[in-house]
């Protein structure tokens, strides 16, 4: 028996790790399947927030 090595096409959400194939490759899912984050494709920027501006 010959040992192949398949590859699948697949997302990973950069919040959680999640890592999954969608059914629709052609399709971008909007949210990650496992923590509903819509910014699963978005690295985690540095945010710069205006807490204590005073
Ligand atoms: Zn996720």
């Amino acid at each position: 028996m010959a040992k192949v090595k398949i590859t699948l096409e697949g997302y990973k959400c950069e919040r959680c790790g999640h890592e999954w194939v969608p059914r629709d490759i052609s399709q971008e899912p909007k949210v990650c399947p496992k923590c509903k984050s819509p910014y699963w494709n978005t690295k985690r920027r540095r945010v710069t927030m205006s807490v204590g501006a005073s």
